[in-house]
């Protein structure tokens, strides 16, 4: 197949906005997609990830904002203008067709003449790797074959932009890898632009080149995912980028590039996101991999703890500590540990950043208190 155009060099969505009743699913989304991106929407269950997608594919229509394609306004156009492709999390395939009939079916319904069918046809199912199963029927193939169908189903069109809503989440982990390498290798070899919707921070991060990271239908970060990873812009964006240690504290003194918080007589060293002054409540942020245990050299941010819990994970362990005043602190370590060790944990106050704490909602991470959902808690560490 030979690459299809992208047709525009520009898709910008413009203040995209999307309300039912009272409530806003999507909210005044600002975002300017360049031919041949992979974008990936990322985010919590409810928020707005599958809102927007929709209303780029024209199945739901804006309530507020617009979306150009270069100089030309599409989000008036019903779908079947715009000329996306789309692919979902159930692949929708019709059960009593073959596999061919399946990726054949769009060409057919535009009438194309029947060789051209034909090689367009064959040509997807060889990119998606089902040449052996062309006269199987949906029901005859593995959960990852199907999507594969649906994938073929959709770039065999050759379309300007090709929506994807949770592709894999039905699938096995392993397939799931695997299909994940299928994808971006399609979007390569194709030069698609694709828009991706998943709730997963490792397939958004592994696939994209640039994310959106949504909560309550607001947009909290767009960037690449090394931005996003190592410069998350709010304790929401850096809970859902793996910074599983997220504790409440009180700022004692901010410098400039150095922040000295404390909770519980427990006192760190961190590095400031955004404006902080001295008495503000904060979150600390740190991801389990720069927790070092008993590391010699560590001089700052060192906290003695006990093990309580270790999970194998490959060449390393995943454990559960607790300092003794009750900060439960996250670990990931190549060191050998056991539940009962004492130890002494620390962390590169580069790698501990503080976020202000912008809400009544406080992350629930490290503390044994649970406070009711929605209310203000003091950021106590006790057991
Ligand atoms: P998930 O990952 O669970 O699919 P999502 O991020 O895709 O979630 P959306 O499906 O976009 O979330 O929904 C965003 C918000 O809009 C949710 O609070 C949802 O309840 C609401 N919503 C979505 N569709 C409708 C609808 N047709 N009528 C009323 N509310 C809706």
């Amino acid at each position: 197949m030979t690459a299809p155009k992208p047709g525009f060099s520009q898709l910008r969505l413009e203040g995209v906005t999307r309300r039912f009743g009272s409530q806003n699913a999507l909210s005044d989304l600002d975002l300017t997609i360049e031919a041949g991106e992979f974008i990936a929407l990322l985010g919590p269950s409810g928020c707005g990830k599958s809102t927007a997608l929709n209303c780029l594919a024209g199945l739901l229509p804006l309530t507020g904002g617009s979306i150009w394609q270069d100089e030309r306004r599409i989000d008036v156009l019903p779908p079947e203008r715009r000329g996306f492709g789309m692919v979902f999390q159930s692949y929708a395939l019709f059960p009593h067709m073959s596999v061919r009939a399946n990726v054949a079916f769009g060409l057919r319904m535009r009438r194309l003449p029947k060789q051209e069918i034909r090689r367009r046809t064959d040509e997807a199912i060889r990119l998606v790797r089902l040449e052996e199963h062309v006269d199987k029927l949906p029901g005859q193939l593995s959960g990852g074959q199907q999507q594969r169908v649906a994938i073929a189903r959709a770039v065999v069109l050759e379309p300007s932009l090709v929506l994807m809503d949770e592709p894999l989440s039905n699938l096995d982990a392993k397939l799931r890898l695997e299909m994940r390498t299928e994808i971006r290798r399609l979007h390569q070899s194709l030069g698609l632009t694709t828009v991706y919707v998943t709730h997963d921070q490792e397939e958004a991060l592994s696939l994209a080149d640039r994310l959106v990271v949504l909560r309550a239908g607001a947009v909290q970060q767009i960037g690449s995912p090394q931005e996003l990873h190592t410069r998350p812009a709010n304790w929401h964006v850096a809970d859902f980028m793996g910074y599983r240690n997220l504790w409440p504290m009180r700022v004692q003194a901010a410098q400039a590039g150095e922040i000295t918080v404390e909770a519980d007589g427990l006192r760190l060293v961190g590095d400031p996101v955004g404006q902080i002054a001295a008495g503000d409540q904060v979150v600390a942020a740190v991801r389990p991999e720069d927790v070092r245990v008993d590391d010699p050299h560590a001089t700052t941010n060192t906290v003695p703890a006990e093990i309580e819990v270790v999970e194998y994970q490959g060449r390393e362990l995943a454990a559960e500590a607790r300092n003794d005043a009750g900060l439960r602190v996250h670990v990931r370590t190549d060191k050998r540990i056991a539940p009962g060790d004492r130890v002494t944990l620390s962390i590169d106050p580069r790698r501990l950043l503080v976020f202000p704490s912008d809400s009544v909602e406080r992350p629930a991470a490290g503390l044994a208190d649970a406070a009711e959902p929605g209310t203000l808690r003091e950021p106590r560490l006790v057991p």
